[in-house]
């Protein structure tokens, strides 16, 4: 695996390697890789002859300092996974590298971008979709493997290749969770115990929607979301969000759409905040 921290370098290695036919699909991550990330390398490996991982944590994307000091680091371990995991390619920028002095632009989808995790973090998607775009740009992969944990990461990115006619193919992949049903974050090493049983309130609250669905026939948004609100003010959790929104427009629905709708939950245990969602 050859590791790359310099854009020029990662520019030349790929532009070889698609001059000689060979397809390139691209895993972008903040590090602190866990079982999620290693299935969306996994899947990226069968789309693709070559993977490149991304790790940077971009400092564009956190409205929080706090947040972003905080966030868990451990390049060593990520590149001995990544290497373990079929990855031919880490690029690992600098901040100065990304953003060097004079950088001035930004890329925004509207609208998308202003809900959800945009209401709870300001400039959160604008971070995400330039840093996106300009790592597009530098490795200009055939195909681009995110996970659906951030649904409406996935929704907005989408929406950004279709405007700018990117050929990019996008391919979102299940979120991976540990065996208790808490969905992987690279947070998560962060959570006391009694965090983390509080913290596991997402997963049951989203199932026990599958339950009312599926099993009850209640189809009811505003009686869903009270449900899911008890389970997790029962936990003790601190609930940011509980949303129940279309696919597609990410507007909230009055009535679940079988299909097309998600429910998307934000909370905070500690210091701590995380998402989850699923589909219904
Ligand atoms: P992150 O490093 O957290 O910014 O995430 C990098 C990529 O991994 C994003 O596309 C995430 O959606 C995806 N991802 C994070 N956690 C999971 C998970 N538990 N299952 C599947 N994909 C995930």
């Amino acid at each position: 695996m050859e590791v790359i921290r310099q854009i020029a370098a990662a520019k030349k290695l790929l532009r070889e390697e698609s001059s000689k036919g060979r397809s390139i699909a691209f895993v972008p991550t903040m590090g602190a890789l866990h079982p999620g990330h290693r299935r969306l390398i996994e899947v990226a490996r069968e789309k693709a002859d070559l993977v490149v991982l991304s790790i940077f944590v971009n400092p564009t994307q956190f409205n929080d300092p706090e947040d972003l000091q905080n966030y868990p680091r451990d390049e060593e371990a990520d590149l001995k996974m990544a290497e373990e995991a079929g990855v031919d390619m880490a690029f690992v920028p600098t901040v100065e590298e990304m953003y060097p002095p004079g950088f001035l632009t930004s890329a925004n989808v509207a609208r998308l971008s202003s809900k959800l995790e945009g209401a709870s973090r300001p400039g959160h998607f604008r971070g995400v979709c330039t840093v996106v775009l300009k790592l597009l740009h530098i490795i200009r992969p055939d195909y681009m493997v995110l996970g659906l944990k951030d649904a409406q990461q996935f929704t907005i990115l989408q929406h950004l290749l279709d405007d700018l006619c990117i050929d990019t193919e996008l391919t979102g992949v299940p979120t991976v969770r540990e065996r208790d049903g808490l969905a992987w974050s690279s947070r998560n090493v962060l959570l006391t115990k009694k965090q983390r049983r509080q913290a596991l309130s997402m997963y049951r609250a989203l199932k026990r929607t599958h339950f009312l669905v599926k099993k009850q026939g209640i189809l009811h948004t505003g009686e869903l979301l009270q449900a899911v609100r008890s389970v997790i003010q029962t936990s003790g959790a601190e609930l940011d969000y509980a949303e129940i929104v279309s696919r597609v427009t990410l507007e909230p629905l009055d009535h679940v759409e079988r299909g097309g709708t998600y429910v998307l939950l934000a909370v905070r245990v500690g210091k701590v905040r995380l998402i989850d969602n699923t589909r219904i």
